[in-house]
């Protein structure tokens, strides 16, 4: 098993300038090649989460586990290890985290022996109330062996009074608040459960009978496995030898899915909330020439991620769509202090001008987002140091003006280069002829909606209004700064 190291030098590699999803999960159940599948899976993740990566699996009487820091490939690529995780079942956790530290301990799936079994869980998202439980249940005597808000959820269960085990992890979830998807496996049992907002996606799907709860449907396509259909907010799934049974334990409010994984987070390929995520993509990027059309030669994307939508602006704008930034796939995140100095550094390495095709021209980048505005600003000056003749940046979300909470690794509020300017001094700062971003009832409208509705906001948008659908309680009370200093000490 990989050697434990502390976070530190882990938490903020050079080149990010994105946000980031925490998490991907994976639980298959009934297939006797239940490791190998759900490292299959966790490959089709890798982009949910690169920092650790683990599978729990259980063989009928013994439950086996491999965790380590690192990639899927780094971990799980030798027939030993696959051979070591037997049996029928598994739950498998892809991790890219800066809550709770980057330790080996807090790598998942967690597994805990209580007093009706064994039980590892694997989650994506954050619990806003998680600190707050935790402060509470050491007082009550519990002791915690990670800073992993998932662990909260081990001892709610160990403390439930209820005698079955999805009882009790109902009883624990119903003192929870946030958003989540998580797998669970018992000696008998796979659980999966979203939250009753469903902020964070969980699909179900099948391979030969096996049926297999993932965060996204590219997991099942890599394995050939079939899409049966997403889980509902608020639903439990329990599948068991007597097959799958579903279940509301909890009132629902009305949905509100995080439109970031549109925008940005899930693969292109994946079809998430009955959406394929490369049409949305390009969707918005023909909504986005719409709205901030701009006299050009050409449309390059900012690559990978602006691409489809680098492709919608483009057919609808009637302009020529060209690859004029070509990124280097072979540059691993680096491990080094994020000055300044040093990120304006990793993006020549991460990307280069493709000089022939853009000397001379007028050129429309088209990124999915600015976070602190460091790579927009370097990308700009490549462009132009390629020979542009104008550059116009046009933004695939609209400005990103708020922390996340709800499992996305985003920098504090005074770090987003939105939340400190307004469009035109964030022009001015990426040094492009001109900025437009999307706006948010475009943005809906290019999800198939009419618009934005005020009252009841149909997608989690909170990084773009600060309308935050479920309530930060560590947040609001300190307490989750409590928990981060814990995370560093660890
Ligand atoms: Fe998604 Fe933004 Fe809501 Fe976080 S705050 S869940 S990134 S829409």
């Amino acid at each position: 098993m990989t050697q434990e190291f502390v976070s530190r030098d882990l938490k903020h590699p050079f080149d990010d300038d994105k946000l980031h999803e925490e998490c991907g999960v994976f639980g298959i159940y009934g297939h006797p090649e239940a490791a190998a599948l759900a490292a299959l899976g966790l490959h089709a993740l890798q982009h949910r989460g690169q920092e650790a990566a683990g599978i729990v699996s259980h063989d009928g009487r013994h439950f086996h586990s491999h965790k380590g820091m690192g990639k899927v490939g780094d971990n799980f690529s030798t027939e030993e290890v696959i051979k070591s995780l037997k049996g029928s079942a598994a739950v498998a956790h892809n991790r890219y985290a800066t809550t709770g530290g980057t330790v080996l301990r807090n790598v998942q799936p967690i597994f805990a022996d209580l007093a009706n079994g064994g039980l590892a869980v694997a989650h994506n998202g954050n619990l806003t109330n998680a600190a707050t439980l935790r402060h509470r249940l050491v007082l009550e005597g519990s002791i915690f062996q990670s800073t992993m808000d998932t662990e909260v959820i081990i001892h709610l269960i160990a403390n439930s009074k209820k005698i079955r085990i999805v009882d009790c992890l109902v009883d624990a979830m119903s003192k929870i608040t946030g958003a989540y998807s998580l797998v669970a496996l018992t000696s008998k049992k796979l659980i999966g459960m979203r939250d009753p907002y469903g902020v964070r996606p969980l699909v179900l799907g099948r391979f030969e009978n096996a049926p297999i709860l993932t965060s996204e449907s590219c997991a099942l396509d890599i394995i050939g496995a079939e899409f049966v259909r997403d889980v509902s907010p608020g639903e439990v799934v329990v599948i068991d030898e007597s097959g799958i049974t579903s279940h509301f334990p909890f009132s629902l409010p009305p949905k509100r899915f995080c439109i970031f994984e549109h925008i940005y987070f899930a693969r292109p390929d994946s079809v998430v909330e009955g959406r394929s995520v490369y049409e949305v993509r390009k969707a918005i990027g023909a909504e986005l020439a719409r709205e901030n059309g701009v006299e050009a030669d050409l449309v390059i994307p900012v690559p990978d991620s602006g691409t489809p939508a680098a492709i919608g602006y483009a057919q609808e704008a009637g302009l020529p769509f060209d690859l004029g930034i070509i990124r280097n796939h072979y540059v691993g995140r680096t491990f080094i202090e994020p000055t300044d100095q040093i990120r304006h550094l990793g993006v020549k390495l991460k990307h280069n001008a493709n000089r022939a095709l853009i000397n001379g021209k007028r050129v429309i980048l088209v990124d999915d987002s600015i976070v602190r505005g460091t790579t927009s600003t370097k990308i700009v000056q490549m462009v132009r140091d390629a020979g542009a003749s104008e550059v116009h940046m046009r933004i695939a979300s609209p400005p990103t003006t708020n922390s996340c909470f709800y499992g996305v690794d985003t920098p504090s509020r005074e770090k987003l280069l939105a939340a400190q300017y307004d469009v035109e001094a964030m022009r001015a700062f990426i040094g492009a002829d001109s900025l437009s971003f999307i706006s948010l009832d475009g943005l809906y409208r290019a999800m198939g909606e009419e618009g934005r509705n005020p009252k009841q906001p149909q997608y989690c948008d909170a990084c773009f209004t600060g309308d935050y659908p479920i309530e930060l309680v560590d947040h609001e009370t300190g307490a989750e700064q409590e928990l981060t200093l814990l995370a560093e000490g660890f």
